[in-house]
């Protein structure tokens, strides 16, 4: 019998495995597929945000702060990959002013301490080949990028070393509760545990599904990206346009680069 089946072995998955391992638990780590870090956690943008985007009083807000000012320490410890960058969120004119005036305010509320407003000398001195024509923008200094799969695959290697059990394609297909504890069905066998955590990403609906929770439905939506090649050095931070119509004049130089942000 297990203390603590988690199902599910993306970033959180593994991220709690990790935490969790520092107890006295017995603990099964269950993934679908062949590896860790398959799903969402394999492809993102890697970006650490920085808590400013998030609405006042939700839980997201409060953990992005908290969450950003651990990475340093963290990459520390497992070394998979992580560098503060810090952001710019690049406003055009008075309308972009004032957006960027409310992220920053909203930013101050939920606790970031990194914010600053600047003009469009610092701009350019932070990014020199930043169209000419932005004037404004929010700089968030926390801002970082990590490697989302190699902070994945070390968050497991290291939760596996201290005791926690990773099964490998292991689909959690069914759970029953028998007393004071529930049955996993997984493709391959019947796991007893104690407790059950949902970290199964897009898939945590059907999870929750399975002991009677339908209070909320997962609806994944897909996106674009562009890659840029390691010559292509123009950007040194990360660079969001909020206002759409505007997207593709991020960038002043030649060859025209446009960018989905
Ligand atoms: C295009 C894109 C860009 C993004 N950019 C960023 C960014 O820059 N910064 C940021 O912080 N976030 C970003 N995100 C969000 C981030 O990727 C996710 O929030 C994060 O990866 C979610 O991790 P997870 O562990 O919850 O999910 P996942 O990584 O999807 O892990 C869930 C795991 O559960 C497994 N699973 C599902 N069902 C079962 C089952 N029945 N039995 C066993 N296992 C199961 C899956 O196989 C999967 O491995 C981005 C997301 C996308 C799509």
């Amino acid at each position: 019998m297990y203390d603590i089946v988690i199902v599910g072995a993306g970033v959180v998955g593994c991220a709690i495995a990790r935490e969790l391992s520092k107890y006295d638990l017995k603990i099964c780590l269950l993934e679908k597929e062949d590896d860790v870090s398959t799903g969402a956690s394999k492809a993102n943008s890697g970006i650490v945000h920085g808590g400013y985007a998030a609405k006042y009083g939700t839980l997201k807000g409060k953990l992005c702060v908290k969450g950003n000012a651990m990475f340093e320490k963290l990459n520390q410890e497992l070394n998979f990959g992580y560098r503060n960058t810090g952001a710019l969120v690049i406003g055009f004119d008075e309308n972009d002013e004032k957006t960027i005036k409310g992220l920053y305010e909203n930013g101050l509320k939920i606790g970031c301490d990194d914010l600053e407003i600047i003009g469009a000398d610092r701009i350019r001195e932070i990014e020199p080949y930043i169209n000419e024509e932005v004037k404004v923008a929010l700089y968030a200094k926390s801002v970082g990028v990590a490697s989302p799969y190699e902070m994945t695959i070390a968050l497991a290697e290291n939760a596996i070393k201290n005791g926690v059990k990773l099964k490998l394609d292991s689909a959690v297909t069914g759970i029953t509760k028998e007393g004071d504890h529930f049955k996993v069905k997984t493709e391959n066998e019947e796991i007893e545990s104690r407790y059950i955590i949902n970290a199964a990403g897009l898939y945590s609906d059907m999870i929750a599904n399975m002991v009677g929770i339908y209070d909320f439905e997962i609806h994944p939506r897909r996106g674009q990206y562009i890659l840029f090649g390691k010559d292509q050095r123009y950007l040194v931070n990360t660079v969001y346009s909020r206002f759409l119509q505007k997207k593709e004049r991020v960038f002043l130089l030649p060859p025209p680069i446009m960018v989905t942000l």
